[in-house]
C-alpha cells in the first residue's frame, strides 16, 4: 500500500525508513525461521596447507525465506544478535553441526574438525558452556572435533568478560579459534593472555597478497609472528593459485577458500572425499 505522506520525506530519510522497515520485518520472520525449517547450514572445507588433505569444515548458517528467498547472514545475524534470537539460533547451528560432522567422521573421516561461529552476545548469554556440552553429551562428538571461531571485531571488554568461559572450553579439549584476525581492536600482547590455538587471517590480508602493495610482506610477517605465539594460522578466502603458493610457502597451517571449496550443503560433503579420477 502507498503512504500518502511518503512525499516528506527526503531522499536519505526515505532510505533510512525502508531500512528500519526491512529490519523490522526480518526480525519478526526470524522469530519463526527456526520453527519454520527455513535455516540450513552449509559446509566449508578447510584444508593442511602442507599435505592438502581435508582437516574439516566450517559451518555457515543459511536463511531461506519462502517469499524473500536466501537472505545473507551478513544482514541477518546481526538482527538476530540485537533481538537474542541468537542464542536459539545460534544453539542449534551448534547441535547441527556437531551432528553432522559426527556422521561425517563415522562414514568418511575419523578426524574431522567443525569449526562453528559464535557470536559474542551468544556467548555472553548466560549459560553458554553449559549448553555446549549439553549439545557434546547429546550428540556423541568429541570437545576436540569442535572449533569455536569467535571474530576479533568483538569489544575488548566482551573479551575480558569471555576469559573465564573461554578456559573452561579449553580445558575440556575444545578447539578456539580468532575469526577477522587483523580487523578487530586486539593487540598481539593481549591476544597472547588469552586461550585461542588458531588465528584466522582475515581474506583481506589475503586479497592483498600479490598486489604491488606491501601486502604480501605483512601478511608473511603475521604467520610469523603467530606461530611464535605458539598458535596456529588458518588464511581464508583463498581465490587463486597464487595466494595458495604464497601461503605454502610462508608455512601457514591450514587454507580455506573459494578455490579450494565453496560452502556446499551436507549432501555434497561426501562428494570431497570421493577420489578424483
Ligand atoms: P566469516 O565467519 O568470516 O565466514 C567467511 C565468509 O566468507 C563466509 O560468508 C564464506 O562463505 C565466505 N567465503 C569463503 N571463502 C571465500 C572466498 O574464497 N572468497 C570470498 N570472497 N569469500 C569467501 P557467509 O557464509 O556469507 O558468512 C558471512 C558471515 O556471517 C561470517 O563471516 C560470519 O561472521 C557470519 N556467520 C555465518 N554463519 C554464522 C553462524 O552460524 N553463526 C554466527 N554467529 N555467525 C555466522
Ligand atoms: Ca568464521
Ligand atoms: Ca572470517
Ligand atoms: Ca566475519
Amino acid at each position: 500500500a502507498k503512504e500518502a505522506g511518503k512525499n516528506r520525506y527526503l531522499p536519505y530519510q526515505e532510505s533510512m525508513q525502508h531500512e528500519i522497515e526491512r529490519k523490522y520485518m526480518l526480525e519478526n520472520e526470524l522469530r519463526h525461521a527456526l520453527d519454520r525449517n527455513e535455516l540450513q547450514l552449509h559446509y566449508q572445507p578447510q584444508f593442511e596447507t602442507a599435505t592438502g588433505s581435508i582437516r574439516g569444515f566450517e559451518a555457515l548458517v543459511r536463511w531461506i525465506h519462502p517469499v524473500m528467498g536466501a537472505i545473507s547472514p551478513a544482514e541477518f545475524i546481526p538482527i538476530a544478535e540485537d533481538s537474542g534470537l541468537i542464542v536459539p539460533i545460534g544453539r542449534w547451528v551448534l547441535r547441527e553441526a556437531c551432528l553432522k560432522n559426527k556422521q561425517i567422521q563415522a562414514l568418511y573421516f575419523p578426524k574431522s574438525v567443525m569449526s562453528v561461529n559464535i557470536s559474542a552476545v551468544q556467548l555472553l548469554s548466560g549459560g553458554f558452556t553449559e549448553m555446549v556440552a549439553g549439545v557434546l553429551h547429546e550428540t556423541g562428538l568429541s570437545p576436540a572435533s569442535l572449533e569455536i571461531e569467535l571474530t576479533e571485531s568483538m569489544p575488548i571488554t566482551s573479551f575480558d568478560s569471555a576469559i573465564p568461559l573461554l578456559e573452561t572450553l579449553s580445558g575440556w579439549g575444545i578447539k578456539l579459534s580468532l575469526d577477522d584476525f587483523g580487523t578487530g581492536y586486539s593487540s598481539l600482547s593481549y591476544l597472547k593472555r588469552l586461550p585461542f590455538h588458531t588465528l584466522k587471517i582475515d581474506k583481506m590480508f589475503i586479497q592483498d597478497i600479490a598486489k604491488e602493495t606491501g601486502g604480501s610482506a605483512i601478511t608473511e610477517a603475521l604467520i610469523t609472528l603467530v606461530h611464535q605465539l605458539g598458535m596456529a594460522v588458518i588464511a581464508e578466502g583463498i581465490e587463486n593459485d597464487e595466494q595458495l603458493r604464497c601461503l605454502k610457502k610462508w608455512n601457514c597451517d591450514c587454507v580455506q577458500g573459494y578455490l579450494l571449496g565453496r560452502p556446499v550443503p551436507f549432501a555434497e560433503v561426501p562428494g570431497l572425499f570421493q577420489v578424483k579420477a
